[in-house]
């Protein structure tokens, strides 16, 4: 079973939106043992749409389409499938009585146009969509089989779960066996170094190593076929060997999980509250922090100290100190942390000072020049780092480097 997915969207084709729907669905199906060949990207454009389902008829088995089932002129996905099809389109009373009962239920008036979400392709099973109008389609067109879904990642997302997914049931191939972990504080080919003797010729589980600025991910994914012939265990026993290599580096075994969600779970864990004294990163790292649910319980103050005066104003650092050795130095990196912690009345504070450019760089302080200091109950530490990259990625790293000091801080026995 080969599974194509065509993306339908003007808006998907300018810098302002992208598809994300596939990387779900890739997922999902990737699960099961599916593979997708191929995946498209097309505007809201007759012409377009029918050739990539000419392309995509030629190629694969299942054709799994997400957006253009709207109401308007230019949601042209329903048209363009049944005219490939050669098949008519049918209004289908069940689906306007609950496209009526949507509106009246979010207490509006269903507009005349809405009338067009109402047409199923002849033959086609209707997939239900509790969170919109429009309703999905599946299509078994014999050799090739068609999913309609809805643009909306909210509404696509269920309709997956609870419909498309039981229908591909039936054509699910080998399960896959993934197993992950995520280090930091090691660079790509450090990483590679530790592990290569392992997994150097692998075919099966298969290695792969993905890395970006103060991270990298190790997956190690194995067909079921090869679990039942032991397998599982061969994998298993990888997977240990390599986790013993990298032990104090790894900070997760979830794909999903993020660094800052790492660390707000430690600090739960111990119950300790971190403050955070941001100077280059602008608030990036409470930003981090803060985009994690249920943060508040160990996060209740980040200090963005961006000039020189608000450093000494909230967080006391002082000015013979910021004359004598700078504004991005190892002493005023610790006075902002332990100033942190002291007004925020924290068990920990991070601080970070540097130049993220591209301008303000100096011989003596290159553009990336970053302290971070971390302030703890048993004294305080800081480091320098010289990140390489436009302001965007100096900022990310700087923020990820001071996460990581706290992570392995945290990890050895950090305490309260
Ligand atoms: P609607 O009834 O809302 O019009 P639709 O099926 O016509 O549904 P679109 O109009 O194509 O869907 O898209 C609606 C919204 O969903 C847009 O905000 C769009 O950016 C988003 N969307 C569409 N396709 C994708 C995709 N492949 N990945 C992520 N978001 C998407
Ligand atoms: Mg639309």
């Amino acid at each position: 079973m080969r599974a194509e997915i065509i993306a339908v969207g003007s808006e998907l084709l300018t810098p302002y939106r992208w598809d994300s729907n596939s990387l779900f669905l890739t997922e999902k199906l990737q699960e099961m043992g599916i593979q997708v060949a191929y995946k498209t990207v097309v505007g809201d454009n007759r012409e377009d749409l029918h050739k990539a389902l000419k392309d995509a008829a030629k190629r694969a088995n299942v054709i799994i389409m997400t957006g253009g089932l709207g109401p308007t002129e230019d949601d042209l996905t329903r048209e363009a499938v049944a005219n490939f099809l050669k098949r008519e389109l049918r209004m289908d009373e069940g689906i306007l009585d609950s496209i009526r009962h949507f509106f009246k239920s979010h207490s509006m008036k269903m507009p005349e146009i809405n009338l067009r979400q109402a047409f199923v392709i002849e033959g086609g099973t209707v997939l239900e969509n509790p969170f919109g109008t429009a309703p999905g389609q599946w299509i078994d067109a014999g050799q090739t089989k068609f999913a309609l879904l809805p643009g909306p990642p909210s509404e696509m997302k269920p309709m997956v779960e609870h419909h498309l997914l039981p229908l591909l049931a039936p054509f699910a191939g080998h399960r896959l066996l993934t197993k992950t972990l995520k280090t930091v504080g090691l660079g790509e080919s450090a990483v590679e170094e530790r592990v290569s003797d392992l997994v150097t010729g692998l075919k099966n589980p298969i290695f792969t190593i993905l890395a970006q600025p103060g991270e990298v991910e190790i997956d190690l994914t194995l067909k079921e076929k090869e679990k039942e012939e032991g397998g599982e265990a061969r994998l298993e026993k990888l997977f240990a060997a390599i986790v013993e290599r990298l032990q104090e580096n790894i900070f997760t075994f979830r794909r999903q999980e993020t660094l800052e969600e790492a660390v707000v779970s430690i600090l739960k864990e111990k119950g300790l509250h971190l403050s955070l004294a941001e100077s280059c990163t602008g608030g990036l790292i409470s930003h981090r922090i803060t985009d994690v649910p249920g943060s508040s319980e160990v996060f209740e103050t980040g200090y963005t100290v961006y000039g020189t005066p608000a450093k000494v104003r909230l967080l006391g650092v002082s000015q013979e100190t910021l004359d004598r050795c700078g504004v991005v130095s190892r002493e005023t990196a610790l006075e902002m942390a332990e100033g942190a912690k002291r007004e925020a009345g924290s068990d920990y504070a991070l601080g970070v000072t540097g130049i993220a450019g591209p301008t303000g760089g100096t011989e003596e302080t290159p553009v990336g020049s970053v302290w971070i200091a971390l302030a703890g109950p048993s004294g305080s530490t800081a480091t320098f780092y010289h990140f390489i990259g436009e302001r965007e990625r100096v900022k990310r790293s700087a923020s990820q480097a001071a996460l990581t000091l706290l992570w392995k801080e945290l990890k050895n026995g950090g305490k309260g």
